[in-house]
């Protein structure tokens, strides 16, 4: 038979030891922990020092760091802390007693230079599962010392190895709680749509970039299959997820499984996407989870197809002037031609004309590279804008007999701090397109007029226009718009790449509006100074 006392305290303990493991807030345990120890004690003082964590590369730092006291002087807590977290003087692999016994010093040592109220300290290891998590000290006053006799030592220990254990799970529930969050944030800023599915293929996250992708909110997806939501319009060849599962996938651990195609979204419109299937295995081997990445490749194809269809494009700008100079040097140079001046000059004139073509569209392509491979530079001067426009009036109007060429600048227009070439390049591409892409004809306005320290110029013309779901496009590399006009003009969506460049290397901005059988006005914004 245990003595009454005995049994009373075996039942706090038991009551502490349960209140405490079911307890999984670290801060609570910690309080819950101090508070019983006091209790059980009657310490007046007391503190928790926890060992730090690992950091990420696995070291564990040695010292240790007050998390929790009662009743201490908040100088001693300080000064006290400051010491605890000093490796020097400990290691990692240093044996209980001699790590105790180094603390002891410190705490000497700090009691003594901050003449604290302190005396008699008891010292209680939390080891757990053989992890030594941290220390419970309890320390007595002057006028209250603490003097145990084997009994309660005895009974502390267990409290604290109690303690020990309740802290150890508080800690990992902290770290895994951590880590979730850290995942589910990694899931949800990812601009890639993620799925995590099950071994059935139900859904079990859903993140929002999928739900933008597919039109589906991860309310309507979780709990409803991959085969409920993913619909493929065409896809590249090679199998699908169940396909590929028929013949045997997952047969490894790192297998993934990648299908590329046209995703159905909820609106019926397609979807360029890749999606990358990989297994997650337990411990057993069995498949649990497949956790698919699913990213948006509709620029990657697009530029795919602007290359390739740039590619034929191209060839043809280029053999058309070939060919013609072809014929009409070799029509030129028959012997049995005996042809008359006139007709000699006409077709020395289209050579020309054409051999001038080609030298442009070579040109654009090297600037266009070589914009690609590393910018613009500018040599910067006092540019007048009303000469270049004047100047561009004077180039363009012989080449046209349908079109009016005004221009409308106030009298005072600054001049601009520009790389005139550059500019006169600009005012060229602008102007040839206004009249390629009118050909009824019409009047072309070059206008300028400033707002605060930028001039603004604008070339509008009377053409057809640029239906509005093409305007953004129009300044992208090899874009052509898909209009009739288009069609018949020549060219090879170069121009407005180039001239979007040149005016953004001087700080500026350029736009078009356009208005269906009206006409297009491109604007232009550039800093004065
Ligand atoms: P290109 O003229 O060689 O095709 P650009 O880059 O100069 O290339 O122009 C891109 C496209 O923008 C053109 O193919 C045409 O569809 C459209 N575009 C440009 N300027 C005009 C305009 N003034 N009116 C209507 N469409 C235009």
């Amino acid at each position: 038979m245990l003595p009454d006392f005995r049994i009373r305290q075996r039942d706090y303990l038991l009551g502490i030891a349960s209140a405490l493991t079911q307890e999984l807030d670290l801060v609570t345990v910690l309080k819950r922990i101090l508070r019983a120890s006091a209790d059980l004690s009657g310490a007046p003082a007391a503190l928790i020092a926890l060992r730090q964590l690992p950091d990420i590369n696995g070291d564990t730092i040695g010292p240790f760091r007050i998390q929790a006291h009662y009743n201490l002087n908040p100088n001693f807590v300080r000064q006290f802390n400051g010491v605890l977290l000093q490796t020097y003087g400990l290691t990692e692999s240093d044996p209980l007693p001699v790590i105790m016994n180094e603390l002891k010093l410190r705490l000497a040592a700090v009691v003594r230079q901050g003449h604290y109220d302190i005396k008699g300290t008891v010292g209680l290891p939390l080891i757990s599962r053989g992890n030594f998590e941290g220390l419970l000290l309890l320390f007595g006053a002057y006028r209250a010392p603490l003097s145990y006799g084997p009994e309660i030592e005895r009974m502390l220990q267990t409290f604290a190895h109690q303690a020990a254990i309740a802290v150890t799970n508080a800690r990992l529930y902290e770290q895994v709680a951590h880590e979730k969050m850290r995942l589910g944030a990694m899931l949800e800023g990812s601009a890639d749509g993620i799925m995590l599915m099950d071994a059935d293929h139900k859904i079990e996250r859903w993140n929002r970039a999928l739900g933008k992708l597919t039109q589906v909110h991860q309310t309507q997806a979780i709990g409803q299959t991959h085969e409920d939501l993913i619909f493929w319009k065409s896809r590249e060849p090679g199998q699908d997820l169940i396909e590929a599962e028929s013949s045997g996938w997952p047969a490894a651990m790192n297998t993934t499984l990648y299908v590329e195609g046209d995703m159905l979204r909820r609106d019926g419109s397609t979807i360029a996407v890749g999606i990358t299937y990989a297994p997650i295995f337990d411990r057993n081997l069995k498949l649990v989870n497949i956790i698919a990445n699913v990213r948006d490749i509709t620029k990657f194809k697009e530029a795919e197809k602007m290359k390739s269809s740039f590619i034929s494009g191209i060839s043809h700008e280029l053999k058309t002037p070939v060919a013609l100079i072809k014929g009409y040097a070799g029509t030129l140079q028959r012997e049995d031609g005996n042809w008359d001046q006139a007709t000699i000059n006409d077709g020395l004139a289209i050579i020309e004309e054409e051999a001038d073509r080609l030298h442009t569209l070579i040109d654009n392509l090297l600037e266009a590279s070589r914009l690609q491979a590393g910018g613009i530079e500018l040599r910067y001067q006092d540019v007048s804008m009303q000469h270049i426009a004047a100047r561009t009036k004077r180039l363009f109007l012989p080449q046209t007999d349908k079109h009016t060429i005004e221009i409308d600048f106030p009298a005072d227009f600054p001049l601009v701090q520009a790389d005139e070439d550059r500019i006169v390049q600009v005012f060229t591409n602008l102007m040839s397109n206004a009249i390629k892409y009118s050909p009824e004809g019409g009047t072309i306005r070059i206008s300028g007029k400033t707002e605060g320290n930028e001039a603004l110029i604008s070339v509008s013309d009377q053409g057809p226009g640029i239906p509005p779901h093409e305007i953004e496009k129009i300044f992208d590399r090899f874009y052509r718009a898909k209009t009739d006009i288009t069609v018949k003009a020549k060219g090879a969506g170069l121009g407005l790449f180039l001239t979007r460049a040149i005016v953004e290397a001087h700080r500026g901005y350029i736009w078009a509006t356009s208005q269906l059988d009206v006409g297009t006005t491109f604007t232009f914004k550039l800093p004065i100074q």
